[in-house]
């Protein structure tokens, strides 16, 4: 029996990486570990990018994070449409078919994608799934994008949306976080006086986006206002001293910043 919790133990601590903060227990769900090139970025100078990417090489990942709020678990974003943030939640210990509550921070396929199975099925069949009605409207109506319709099709009569300011679920506010996409939301999750924000995209590629927050990256949609959400965010949680866990944020994937010289900076 012990060697069996000793391993459950291990497995654990290998496969995801928990926060606990009193009512706020935060598991990190890796989907992809990988590395991106300076191509990915946009407005960086020569000299910034010999400073702060001198190989030429960014870290990234993939996050979805599972959070238990007052004890409701809720899942921010689902990864790929590879199956892993759904095998890595079993691991966990959590089963995809228990998860009543899914937030999405925005409508890209890194994001939405793992609410599909790899068969093609909706891989949380009990989930309501929430998303902010500026990000519904622009994949759905104006730009009618296939993928984002076939995928939230198999959520029928579960799709909500929200309007920033909302407080989505209880304990859980909507932030304007707009640029990288028309609706890209973050999170300010509350209990118990603990407090995390949920960031989504508003930093890629922290090795050069939180000294240089003016970097932007070729995904957004509207690069000057990206910039502009990612200071606004990043104030305010350097500002209150709360974490901020970030779907590309390479390990430790949720972190603490300051304000630096020109920018930010983990401590
Ligand atoms: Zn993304």
């Amino acid at each position: 029996m012990f060697k069996v919790l000793t391993a459950f133990i291990l497995l654990a601590l290998v496969s995801c990486s928990p926060l606990s903060a009193g009512e706020i227990e935060t598991i990190t769900l890796t989907d992809i570990v990988r590395e991106r090139d300076t191509s990915m970025l946009v407005g960086a100078s020569e000299k910034d990018l010999a400073k702060y990417v001198p190989d030429g090489k960014l870290k990234n990942q993939i996050l979805a994070f599972l959070v238990k709020v007052s004890g409701n678990e809720i899942l921010f974003d689902a990864g790929l449409q590879d199956g892993h943030v759904a095998a890595e939640l079993e691991r966990s210990g959590f089963s995809p078919s228990g998860i009543k509550t899914i937030l999405l921070t925005h409508l890209h396929p890194d994001h939405f994608g793992g609410l599909v199975s790899l068969d093609g099925k909706a891989q949380f069949p009990d989930a309501q799934i929430y998303v902010s009605k500026p990000e519904y409207d622009y994949w759905v109506n104006e730009l009618k994008n296939e993928n984002v319709i076939n995928a939230l099709a198999l959520y029928s009569g579960k799709i909500h949306t929200f309007m920033f300011g909302d407080e989505v679920v209880a304990g859980v506010k909507a932030i304007d976080t707009t640029g990288h996409t028309p609706g890209h939301t973050s999170f300010l999750v509350e209990a118990g006086g603990q407090r995390l924000i949920v960031a989504g995209d508003i930093i890629h590629f922290i090795e050069i986006q939180l000294p240089v927050p003016d970097v932007a990256v070729i995904y957004d949609v509207d690069p000057a206002k990206a910039v502009q959400s990612r200071k606004f965010l990043l104030d305010y949680a350097a500002l209150k001293n709360i974490p901020v866990a970030g779907m590309h944020i390479a390990s430790p994937n949720i972190i603490t910043v300051r304000k630096s010289e020109n920018g930010y900076e983990k401590y």
